[in-house]
C-alpha cells in the first residue's frame, strides 16, 4: 500500500474514523464531511486504487463491500426508506480519495441524476 493512502491508514488504525462494521476484509466508517444524515464509507481493508484496479479475483471482495453497505443500511433502518450507494472512479467523477470505497447515504430524499 502506499504510506500516504488515507484510508490504509484508517484501515490499520493509524487514523481514527468512527467505525460501524470491520471485519477481515472490509471496514464501514462515517464519513468526515457527510453530505446525507446518513453516510458511511465502506472500504475492502487491502489497498486498490480505482475501480479500473480491480482483477478477476476480485469478485468476493467487492461483493462483501456491497452487501456490507445493505446490510448497514437495513441495520440503521435505512432499508424501506431507501439509500444510496456509488463508487466515484478517478477525478472525473469526483473520486479525491485513492483507495476503493462504496458511499452509503441516507435519511434524506435523493435526486436524480447525480452532479
Ligand atoms: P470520493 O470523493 O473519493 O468519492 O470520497 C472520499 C470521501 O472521503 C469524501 O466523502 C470525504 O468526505 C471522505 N473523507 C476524506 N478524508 C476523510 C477522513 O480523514 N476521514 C473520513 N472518515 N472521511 C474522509
Ligand atoms: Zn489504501
Amino acid at each position: 500500500m502506499p504510506d500516504a493512502c488515507l484510508f490504509c491508514k484508517i484501515a490499520s488504525g493509524d487514523i481514527p474514523a468512527t467505525i460501524v462494521y470491520q471485519d477481515d476484509e472490509v471496514l464501514a466508517f462515517q464519513d468526515i464531511a457527510a453530505q446525507a444524515p446518513f453516510h458511511i464509507l465502506v472500504i475492502p481493508r487491502r489497498h486498490i486504487a480505482t475501480l479500473n484496479d480491480l482483477e478477476a479475483g476480485d469478485q468476493k471482495l467487492v461483493g462483501s463491500v456491497v452487501t456490507t453497505a445493505a446490510r448497514i443500511a437495513r441495520e440503521h433502518g435505512h432499508a424501506q426508506d431507501g439509500y444510496r450507494t456509488v463508487f466515484n472512479c478517478n477525478r472525473g467523477a469526483g473520486q479525491t480519495v485513492f483507495h476503493i470505497h462504496l458511499h452509503l447515504l441516507a435519511g434524506r430524499n435523493m435526486t436524480w441524476p447525480p452532479g
